[in-house]
C-alpha cells in the first residue's frame, strides 16, 4: 500500500525537498506484507472509514434507482475469513517459506499470521510448515518442476468448529503419512478431517481433482440460518459465515414469500440460498452452472430432506430460464439471482423479465455490473425499493448488496 501511494504522488519539482513527506514514509502499516500481497488495500484505512467509502460509492452506483440502507458493518472486522490458502514453495535462496504469492509475482512472501484470516487457521498452516524439516517434506518449486508440497488450505466451520485441513501436493506418496496425520492432529486436536489432493500439473490453479482422505471424513460441515452444508475442499463457500448469513436473511426478507410461492434461486452455488429460503416457500428451483456446486448443492438438499421442496438443475442459468419461459408451463413468484462477478446476461434477464415474478432478489458482489443490471431491469417493468449493502470483506474494496425489485405490473408493492 505504501509502495502505491508512492507512486501515485506527483514527484515536487523543488531541488532538495523530499518527494515523500518522511512521516509518511516512516508510518507502520498494521500489517507488514500489506505492501507485497495487496489483498486489504485498506489495511491502514479506519473501519469507519471503509464504511463511509463503500456506502458513498454504492450510493453513487444504484442510487438513481431506489433507496439504499446503511450498509450492515461486522462487529469485529478482523480475521473474519474462514477458508486460508498458503503457498509452499523456495525463496531465493531455496528456502523453504509459506505464504503467499507477491502482486503479480510468482514471489512467495512469508507470513506467519494475516488480520483477516481465522486464527485457528493461521496457526495450523504454521505447525505445518514447522513439520515439514523432520518428515523431510520438500516443498514445489515452480521453475524447476520439483518437490513436493505446493499449498495448504485450511477451512474452518463457523459454528460447527469442524476444521478440514487440505495438503496439495505433486503426488499420492505423503512422506511417513501416517506419522505426519498424528503428529499434526496431535498439536491441533480441533482438527476433523484431513485431505491430501494431487495436483501435478503447471498451472496457476490451487486444486487438482484428486483426493484422498488421510484422516476423518474427507469434508466438514457448517450451519447457515440453522441448515446444514457440506463443505469439500473444492466446494464454493463464502468465506465470511457472519456476515453470508445476514446476507442470506435479508434476501429472504426482501423475497416476502409464502409456503405457496415458488421460488428460482439462479446461480445457486452449493444451494444455500435456496435451501435457506426453503423454511418460507412451497418449492424452490436451483440452477448452477458448476458441476461440483451442483452436485454438493443435491447432497444438501437431501442432507436437510428438503427433496419435496429444493429441486437442483446442472445448467446454464440464461438457457434454463429461457426455456423455461418458453415451456410457459411453470410460474415463479420470486427470483433469487446471485450471478458471478460479470452479473447476469441479457439472456438470463430477458427471460427473468419473460417469466413476471412479483419479486426479483438480485444479490451482487460487483456493484458496476449490478447498475448495468439495474438499468435492464428497471426499464422493462421492475422497480427497486431497496438495497441493502452488507461488509462481507472488510479492509478490501470488495462490497456485497441484496436488493429487493418489485414487478410493477404485479399489483401491489411490499
Ligand atoms: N449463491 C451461491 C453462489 C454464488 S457465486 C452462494 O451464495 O454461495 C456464483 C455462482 O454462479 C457460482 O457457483 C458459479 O459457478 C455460478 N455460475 C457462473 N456462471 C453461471 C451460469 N452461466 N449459469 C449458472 N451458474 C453460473
Amino acid at each position: 500500500m505504501e509502495k502505491k501511494r508512492k507512486n501515485t504522488k506527483k514527484r515536487g519539482p523543488a531541488q532538495g525537498r523530499p518527494a515523500v513527506a518522511p512521516q509518511k514514509k516512516l508510518r507502520k502499516s498494521r500489517c507488514p506484507v500489506s505492501a507485497d500481497c495487496g489483498g486489504c488495500t485498506m489495511i491502514d484505512v479506519s473501519y469507519e472509514t471503509q464504511l463511509i467509502g463503500k456506502q458513498e460509492k454504492i450510493m453513487d452506483l444504484i442510487g438513481q434507482y431506489g433507496p439504499v440502507e446503511e450498509i450492515i458493518r461486522m462487529k469485529n472486522p478482523d480475521h473474519y475469513r474462514h477458508k486460508v490458502t498458503s503457498v509452499f514453495a523456495p525463496d531465493r535462496r531455496g528456502r523453504a517459506v509459506c505464504g503467499i504469492y507477491k502482486e503479480h509475482s510468482h514471489e512467495v512472501v512469508p507470513v506467519k499470521s494475516c488480520l483477516i484470516e481465522n486464527t485457528t487457521a493461521d496457526r495450523i498452516v504454521q505447525t505445518i510448515y514447522s513439520l515439514l524439516p523432520s518428515f523431510r517434506i520438500r516443498v514445489y518449486d515452480e521453475d524447476r518442476e520439483s518437490g513436493y508440497l505446493r499449498y495448504v488450505q485450511v477451512r474452518v466451520a463457523r459454528v460447527t468448529h469442524q476444521v478440514m485441513v487440505t495438503l496439495v501436493a505433486t503426488g499420492p506418496t505423503f512422506p511417513s503419512r501416517n506419522n505426519f496425520v498424528k503428529e499434526l492432529v496431535r498439536l491441533h486436536p480441533q482438527i476433523t478431517t484431513i485431505v491430501l489432493n494431487i495436483n501435478d500439473r503447471h498451472t496457476t490453479m490451487v486444486l487438482g481433482e484428486r483426493e484422498i482422505v488421510l484422516y476423518g471424513k474427507g469434508y466438514i460441515e457448517d450451519e447457515l440460518c440453522g441448515r446444514r452444508f457440506r463443505l469439500s475442499s473444492r466446494s464454493f463457500f463464502q468465506v465470511n459465515p457472519l456476515q453470508t448469513e445476514k446476507l442470506y436473511n435479508i434476501a429472504i426478507d426482501m423475497a416476502g414469500m409464502t409456503k405457496k410461492s415458488t421460488a428460482l434461486d439462479a446461480y445457486c452455488g452449493i444451494g444455500t440460498i435456496g435451501i435457506c429460503a426453503a423454511k418460507t416457500a412451497g418449492r424452490v428451483i436451483g440452477v448452477e452452472l458448476n458441476g461440483d456446486a451442483a452436485q454438493d448443492a443435491l447432497i444438501n438438499v437431501r442432507a436437510n430432506g428438503l427433496q419435496d421442496v429444493v429441486e437442483i438443475y446442472n445448467e446454464d442459468a440464461g438457457e434454463f430460464l429461457t426455456q423455461m419461459a418458453e415451456a410457459g408451463k411453470e410460474k415463479l413468484d420470486v427470483i433469487f439471482m446471485d450471478p458471478p462477478r460479470s452479473g447476469a446476461t441479457e439472456q438470463f434477464l430477458d427471460a427473468a423479465v419473460r417469466m413476471q415474478p412479483g419479486k426479483i432478489v438480485y444479490i451482487s458482489c460487483e456493484p458496476t455490473t449490478l447498475a448495468r443490471d439495474l438499468e435492464i431491469l428497471t426499464q422493462k417493468g421492475y422497480e427497486m425499493t431497496k438495497a441493502v449493502p452488507v461488509d462481507m470483506f472488510p479492509y478490501t474494496r470488495n462490497i456485497e448488496v441484496a436488493v429487493a425489485l418489485y414487478n410493477r405490473n404485479a399489483g401491489k408493492k411490499q
